[in-house]
């Protein structure tokens, strides 16, 4: 199951940096990025490697399989953002 991120994130790219398949959006140039009060993992790219959890210094990346209940609507907005 795709790592998600969620509502703490800071914007700060960090784990967009470390992501082998580019599946973390929007970047800085992208439409959407002023909008955007977090950085989304793609559900369809992430390959679970796990490379952006040791970078993220808010801790605001997860494995989706292993949310707490009141994490788990992240899931949703994630994929969600792919969605158009
Ligand atoms: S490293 Fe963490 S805080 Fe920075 S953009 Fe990624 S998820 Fe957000
Ligand atoms: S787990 Fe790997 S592929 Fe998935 S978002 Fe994080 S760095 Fe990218």
């Amino acid at each position: 199951m795709a790592y998600v991120i969620t509502d703490t994130c800071i914007k700060d790219f960090l784990c967009v940096e470390v992501c082998p398949t580019d599946c973390i959006h929007p970047k800085a140039e992208e439409p959407g990025f002023d909008a955007a009060t977090q950085l989304y993992v793609d559900p369809e790219g992430c390959i679970d490697c796990g490379a952006c959890v040791p970078v993220c210094t808010s801790d605001s990346v997860k494995a989706g399989d292993e949310l707490e209940g009141n994490e788990k609507h992240f899931l949703e907005s994630n994929a969600a953002y792919y969605i158009h």
